[in-house]
């Protein structure tokens, strides 16, 4: 064990055997994340089970300069969970923190603790008729606590928002082990500035989220979905505006879906079916929710009014609910798809809607000038303006060749984003993956106000370092 971590050693029986663990083979799966990008080193993992162990945790750590790399569901992908190769820093884990402190039905409200699973929490409030809006195709491993350090986004942001939106107060231990308290289940608090906001999104560079109190909604009763065949990208904003009046913004899901990532789907996704006899370039899949049932006659109109404006081309109502899993099947399958393609250069970006199939129009006429035959697979939450803008690498090129121009490809990509005044991070972190892009696509004031607020937040840099900034 390093010498600095052996400081640690009072805590190790009030944490148990559970809390802390030295054991090799335990740590190695907490070494690296799922894509396998970055792996670390680290002798010593805790598990705390509450808020004052992480107090305890975080006051001795501080004291003498031990650094720490909180983990929830180690599903962010940008390496925010991997520890460095030095061996130094300790890993935190807040899976045993997972119990649902307070459900209130009068104030719409659950207050759960970080380690909390995301389905669980979404389980739970189902079973009581109530719906907390965060989804993810992560969600059966995600933590909140990872939801909100990474402002988590998903598939209902058109509606609901992102993680940020969705919390009403948290509680957060600090570097110096304080905890402060902020359990707020107030929906207007303007006491000063919004801390809680500072936390959220800052990847557990800041403080360790440890409890939140999440916002909840009425269930909704009925649900419409459909795909509908568009001529382009353009068509698709078009539409976007009308389905917007058509359900009186009623819409919870509008996604991209490009034909070459259908293609993919229907060839490598088991159950996959092609959704309508003709075969068209991009389609859109749209879904309404409401406690009302008028949804599918609001679903009709839209369709004959886009019909007569040309903008649709084609569609297909979901009768059932096994249709309305078909039709998901379409869009859910589509990064998995991308897979027995070979290599793929993948994109998590936004831009103002307006300017979304300037955007998809200009950098795929970039990106096959820059590699000819390559395959780009544009996809996703196009209603709230967030792109996945995926390159396939050619049938029949070496994987190596075309990966070697990753960043010659990140930098066509983003500048063309940049130049639309978009974000090069809609979703997921920074974490390692990302901190060269934030150097150079965030204006330098706001870089350089982000190390004020970590300098004051964490003056001796033990809580994530390495990350984000
Ligand atoms: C298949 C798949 C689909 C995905 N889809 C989406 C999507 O649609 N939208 C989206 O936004 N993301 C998506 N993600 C990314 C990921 O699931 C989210 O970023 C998620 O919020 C991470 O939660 P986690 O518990 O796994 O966090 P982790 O990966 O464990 O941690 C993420 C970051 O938060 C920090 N952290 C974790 N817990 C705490 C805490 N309690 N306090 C302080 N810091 C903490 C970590 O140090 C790290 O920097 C997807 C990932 C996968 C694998």
């Amino acid at each position: 064990m390093h010498t600095k971590i052996k400081n640690l050693i009072p805590l190790k029986k009030s944490l148990g055997p559970k809390g802390w663990i030295e054991d090799k083979s335990t740590i190695e799966p907490y070494l690296e994340e799922e894509r396998g990008l970055y792996k670390g080193k680290a002798k010593l993992l805790l598990k705390p089970e509450n808020t004052k162990e992480v107090s305890n945790i975080l006051k001795l750590c501080n004291k003498h300069n031990i650094k720490i790399v909180p983990q929830g569901g180690r599903t962010g992908l940008c390496g925010g969970t991997v520890p460095s190769n030095n061996g130094e820093e300790i890993i935190l884990s807040l899976e045993r923190m997972n119990k649902i402190r307070e459900f209130n039905k009068t104030n719409f409200t659950i207050t759960v603790e970080a380690g909390c699973i995301l389905s669980n929490i979404q389980n739970i409030t189902n079973e009581k008729h109530f719906l907390f809006p965060l989804s993810l195709a992560s969600e059966g491993s995600c933590t909140i606590g990872g939801n909100l350090s990474t402002n988590a986004g998903g598939i209902n942001v058109l509606r609901y928002g992102m993680a940020r939106d969705l919390v009403l107060g948290i509680e957060v231990v600090l570097a110096n082990g304080k905890i402060w308290n902020n359990l707020m289940s107030l929906r207007k608090d303007n006491r000063g500035y919004d801390l809680k906001q500072l936390f959220i999104g800052s990847e557990g560079t800041l403080g360790i989220i440890t409890s939140a109190v999440l916002k909840l909604f009425p269930m909704p009763k009925y649900i419409e979905s459909a795909l509908f065949a568009i001529p382009s990208p353009d068509a698709a904003i078009e539409l976007l505006g009308l389905a917007r009046s058509a359900s009186a913004d009623l819409l919870n899901a509008y996604e991209l879906v490009s034909r070459i990532g259908m293609e993919m789907v229907l060839k490598h996704i088991p159950g996959a079916k092609e959704p309508m006899k003709n075969k068209y370039q991009w389609y859109v899949l749209i879904e309404f929710s409401s406690s009302n049932n008028s949804l599918r006659k609001q679903m009709e109109e839209l369709f004959e009014l886009a019909l007569n404006k040309n903008i649709v081309l084609d569609g297909a109502i979901a009768e059932s609910s096994q249709q309305r899993k078909d039709l998901w099947v379409l869009r859910d399958g589509l990064n998995e798809a991308q897979k027995p393609e070979g290599a793929s250069i993948k994109h998590d970006i936004s831009i103002p809607i307006n300017n979304v199939s300037k955007f998809i129009n200009i950098a795929s006429t970039c990106v096959e000038k820059y590699i000819p035959n390559s395959r780009v697979v544009a996809f996703g939450h196009i209603g709230d303006g967030n792109i996945h803008f995926n390159i396939s690498q050619p049938v029949n090129i070496d994987k190596k060749e075309f990966l070697d121009k990753w960043e010659n490809i990140n930098k066509l990509v983003f500048d063309i984003v940049k130049d639309l005044n978009g974000s090069f991070s809609a979703e997921h972190g920074i974490g390692k993956l990302k901190r060269k892009e934030l150097k150079i696509y965030n204006p330098k004031i706001e870089v350089n106000l982000m190390k004020s607020i970590k300098l004051t937040f964490d003056p001796k840099n033990i809580l994530n370092p390495g990350k984000v900034l």
